[in-house]
């Protein structure tokens, strides 16, 4: 939220979803800070790329140590200014400091290579070297790990950056970047920008200084950034929104798909672009399925996210549960009818209930758009055909699930899915060694693992020629 204070000063309120106090306010920065802080890190990468890769790694690693001997007041903050329960902000707190550890490790393995030469007097090598200034724009949600997963990899291979987090969740993100400093990261190889979003992203889009935009946001956003990017010819990854299916096959245990499910669907609150956004489940197990599923989803606890044994928090802001609202009564209108939840929660504020609908069908918004809330709706199938079909109807492409206790058919259905992840047997996937990424509208270039670090490295081709003289001595 954004007030003005008056000339001189306008601040950003950042306000705890779940009580709706003020927990403080932070600066509210534009063009004139954008522009300094890509000279910052413009001046600065001069002399982080020349550290060794062993310098650059033991700097990594003494954040991630910060992070971690800091995790319970980071996790505090994540709770205050995001919502999400204590226990899922210090899961997220160690997930977001693995990206740091990882890469930290990272830093030491970017080998270049020599290529057999065609001509008996050359020598052909690849290096491979740093791109530059990043620009990375993160959303609310995972407040710490969105960042982390950016500048983890751009800093190990000598890259300075910029950083805008979400205006809703700006602490977490300065709690992290002091810790960079305490940990011996030079000032002006991060550096964080809160305000005006889009006076923030044209001004990095703009710069010819910054050579790479990395966004996780939504796909409206990122396309935005993908076509403003095109003027300086940045490199650009996305990482983008979600439509996640979670296939429950008539073969499924029971037991795992519901608890799958469950964890896919409602963790963050329905708030994540991997959560489950269209629970499909075959005719055979349907009856069985929804009742084993409604029956968990009425254990999850709403409420502060601070009070012990709470699952569920509020959702980010009033918005949020509008869109929430309206896909119901969309779905409502058109047949689905409501079998758990379907109302604001009585605690009030931006709290929902846990919601699961029944006879869903893929003409209805919630099937059809992220719906990013407690809402879980469920869709029959009749064949594996059928389940794949509807599973790949939509321009989304980032996360599926799949439930069965068949081998051949979870390999013949995560070949067919058009999804850049995919768990079997299993609702909670994400970790820092696997590359995450989307297909599709889902986004571009993959995050995390050996493979995220590419996305902020050059190539560089050398001919080394005229090498007869040294060979006929
Ligand atoms: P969002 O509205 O796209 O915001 C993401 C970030 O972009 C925020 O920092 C936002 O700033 C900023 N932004 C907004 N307009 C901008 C502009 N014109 N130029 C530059 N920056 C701009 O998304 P969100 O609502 O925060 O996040 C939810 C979305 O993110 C969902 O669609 C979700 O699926 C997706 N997501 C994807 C992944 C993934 O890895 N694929 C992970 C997490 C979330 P302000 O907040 O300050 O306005």
């Amino acid at each position: 939220m954004q007030i003005h204070l008056g000339d001189w000063e306008d601040r950003i309120l950042v306000q705890n979803p779940a009580t709706g106090d003020i927990v403080t306010s932070v600066a509210y920065m534009g063009k004139k800070e954008t522009t300094d802080a890509i000279s910052s890190a413009y001046n600065t990468f001069n002399s982080w790329s020349k550290h060794t890769a062993s310098e650059r790694s033991k700097c990594l690693r003494k954040w991630y140590d910060l992070m971690i001997s800091h995790k319970e007041e980071l996790a505090l903050l994540m709770t205050l200014e995001q919502g999400k329960p204590l226990k899922e902000a210090l899961g997220e707190v160690a997930y977001g400091a693995g990206f740091i550890e990882f890469f930290a490790e990272e830093a030491k393995r970017i080998y270049g290579d020599i290529i057999p030469a065609t001509l008996a007097d050359r020598r052909l090598f690849v290096l491979k070297q740093p791109v530059g200034v990043v620009g990375a724009i993160t959303p609310w949600n995972f407040p710490l790990a969105m960042i982390t997963r950016k500048v983890g990899p751009a800093l190990a291979c000598g890259c300075t950056v910029v950083v805008k987090p979400s205006e809703y969740t700006p602490l977490t993100a300065l709690a992290a970047a002091e810790l960079s400093l305490q940990a011996g990261i030079p000032p002006g190889v991060l550096n964080v920008v809160v305000g005006n979003a889009s006076d923030i992203g044209d001004t990095l889009l703009q710069s010819t200084k910054v050579r790479k935009i990395t966004f996780t946001g939504s796909t409206a956003v990122g396309k935005k950034l993908l076509a403003g990017s095109a003027n300086t010819v940045k490199r650009i990854s996305l990482e983008l929104g979600g439509n996640a299916p979670c296939i429950v096959f008539d073969d499924a245990d029971l037991d795992v798909a519901v608890k799958g499910a469950l964890a896919a669907k409602f963790r963050n609150s329905g708030q994540t672009c991997v959560c489950a956004n269209r629970i499909l489940v075959q005719e055979g197990i349907y009856e069985k399925f929804a009742n084993a599923f409604a029956k968990a989803v009425q254990n999850l606890h709403v409420g502060n996210g601070l009070v012990e044994g709470i699952a569920q928090g509020p959702l980010i802001n009033e918005a949020a549960v509008e869109k929430v609202e309206k896909f119901i009564k969309d779905a409502t209108s058109k047949g689905a009818n409501v079998i758990l939840g379907g109302r604001r929660h009585s605690l009030g504020m931006t709290f929902y209930e846990p919601t699961v609908l029944g006879n869903v069908n893929d003409e209805m918004l919630v099937s059809r758009e992220e719906v990013f809330g407690p809402v879980a709706p469920l869709l029959r199938f009749k064949t594996e055909e059928d389940a794949i079909h509807i599973a790949n109807d939509t321009n989304a492409g980032l996360a599926a699930y799949i439930f069965t206790t068949s081998i051949p058919r979870s390999w013949r259905v995560t070949e067919a899915l058009e999804y850049g992840l995919v768990g079997v047997n299993e609702g909670l996937i994400s970790t820092e060694v696997a590359p995450f990424g989307g297909f599709k509208q889902s986004g571009l270039g993959r995050e995390g693992s050996k493979y995220g670090i590419d996305e902020y490295l050059e190539l560089k081709y050398v001919c080394l020629g005229n090498m007869k003289e040294a060979y006929t001595k």
